[in-house]
């Protein structure tokens, strides 16, 4: 039995890929950090249903208390072979208006997160040689986009550990990737107008956003694959090509 921790994975595209890896029959814990009845109803939801899940509050972007969640994950369900990194804050502002505290905010929280969940958790993968990571990055880090440096740089990093990790980690049997979604309809878009919505869709192949579920079924794929590593996959409807 496979046992799977999602950061962020309360809401969205956190959310999705927890509730597809428990249709699997993974067991699952769920990390939040601001969302705890979001988390609470899920485990509930899903308990119900026969799915084995826990739920850890942790704010991912500090070293102690991913050591916590960890320790509560090994403490439940033993073996860990599945990290999904998916915790992730974004902030639209001008280069110019970027303050240190707002760069460190966001660094700690999108790439410093990943950073310290994965080194803690691949101690364990590399003694039992085995493990599934997916970091959940964003086409604009391949792309970079205007007024969201700081996240095309925390993005970029993350696409940066996931090539550079699979090669030291692929002899330990340890696969690592990346999902780096276009547009998808979650809370992180909330601050779209219908205009601005419109204007991505007019601009994406596939005519529209993604859904967290469309992610969900990439995530089960990399999950299921054994031959796929050091990838960047992006599943985004056409818009970056
Ligand atoms: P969302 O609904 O706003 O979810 C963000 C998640 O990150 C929440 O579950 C939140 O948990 C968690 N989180 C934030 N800071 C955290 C921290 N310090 N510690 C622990 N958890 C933390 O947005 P989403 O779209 O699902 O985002 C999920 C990931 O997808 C992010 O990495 C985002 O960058 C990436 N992404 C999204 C899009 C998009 O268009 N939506 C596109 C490309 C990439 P709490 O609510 O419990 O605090």
């Amino acid at each position: 039995m496979s046992t799977a921790i999602i950061t962020g994975g309360a809401k969205g595209i956190g959310r999705a890929i927890v509730e597809e890896f428990a249709q699997m029959g993974i067991n699952v814990v769920i990390n939040y950090n601001k969302s705890e009845q979001e988390a609470q109803n899920l485990k509930k939801d899903l308990t119900q249903k026969g799915n084995k899940v826990e739920i850890y509050k942790a704010d991912v972007s500090k070293r102690e208390e991913v050591q916590k969640l960890i320790a509560f994950a090994k403490e439940k369900f033993g073996e860990i072979d599945i990290l999904v990194n998916n915790a992730g804050i974004d902030k639209w502002q001008l280069f110019t208006d970027i303050t240190d505290k707002d760069w460190d905010e966001l660094i700690s929280c999108n790439l410093n997160s990943v950073f310290y969940m994965t080194q803690e958790v691949v101690k364990d993968m590399i003694k039992y040689k085995k493990g599934c990571i997916i970091n959940i990055s964003s086409i604009w880090g391949i792309t970079g986009a205007s007024c969201e440096v700081a996240y095309s740089v925390s993005k970029a990093g993350i696409d940066g550990l996931t090539k550079a990790l699979a090669k030291e980690l692929g002899p330990s049997g340890i696969r690592v990737n990346s999902i780096a979604p276009g547009a998808i309809m979650t809370d992180m878009n909330n601050d779209c107008t219908k205009e601005e919505i419109e204007e991505i869709n007019n601009q994406i192949p596939l005519g529209r956003f993604g859904m967290p579920e469309e992610i969900a079924k990439c995530a089960k794929w990399l999950v299921e694959d054994t031959y796929t590593t050091g990838q960047i996959i992006s599943p985004n409807g056409g818009w970056v090509i």
